[in-house]
């Protein structure tokens, strides 16, 4: 019996109740759903859709934003505790402006490169651990290319995807964290941005406890 029909039979049933829409935040679906139409732009063979793609990206609607802020305000009242997820691996609260800036372009390739934040690789380093010495080193190096025109961080060879960890790092305060593996799996098949529409429950369980244990070792 192909076990892999098993499980997408199994995984049907689920979907057809959407045990995700339950628990994501609608705000987040929002922009998720501007996010995959950027993704889906820039992937066209056309050079007009690349780059109203890239208009795109950097004007998301007033609207949405609006909303994103009035979530952030209702949940600071509320008391609810916000996990800094961008913020502590990025060093901002932007994904893709920490990819062009200066300022956390170090934070970036620490975390692509290697899983790590870049405060725990400069820990690990002075606490002379020659592994975390020598990634050190090539954040380093790959940050003065990067300053000079001479790596494109877009095509570097990342730890983990950077579309799947961008899309449950980002989710965490937004329902991701408490959706099982099986609604973990149908929310991307149907949400993510990479056009795959059979997603692993486990990579991404795995993906995603790796996030958290990252997040936790953040210097307190
Ligand atoms: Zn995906």
């Amino acid at each position: 019996m192909d076990i892999r029909k098993q499980t997408r039979s199994a995984r049907t049933t689920i979907r057809e109740r959407k045990g995700w829409q339950k628990k994501v935040e609608p705000v987040y679906v929002q922009m998720l759903e501007y996010y995959k139409r950027v993704c889906e732009l820039s992937r066209s063979s056309s050079e007009a859709d690349r780059q109203e793609a890239e208009r795109l990206k950097r004007n998301p609607p007033e609207d949405l934003k609006e909303k994103v802020r009035r979530l952030g305000e209702e949940r600071r009242k509320s008391g609810v505790a916000i996990i800094p997820v961008a913020t502590t691996i990025l060093g901002s609260s932007d994904p893709d402006v920490a990819l062009h800036d200066v300022r956390y372009m170090q934070h970036w390739l620490a975390w692509n490169k290697y899983g790590k934040t870049l405060e725990q690789l400069v820990e690990e380093d002075r606490a002379a651990i020659a592994k975390s010495s020598s990634q050190l080193l090539s954040v380093q190096r790959d940050f003065q290319d990067w300053r000079y025109g001479k790596l494109r961080p877009e095509e570097l060879k990342t730890k983990f995807d950077r579309e799947h960890w961008t899309l449950i790092a980002m989710g965490l305060n937004f329902g991701i964290d408490k959706l099982s593996q099986e609604d973990l799996a149908d929310f991307a098949d149907e949400m993510c941005g990479c056009g795959n529409k059979t997603h692993s429950p486990e990579n991404l369980r795995k993906l995603r406890y790796r996030i958290l244990e990252a997040l936790q070792r953040r210097p307190s």
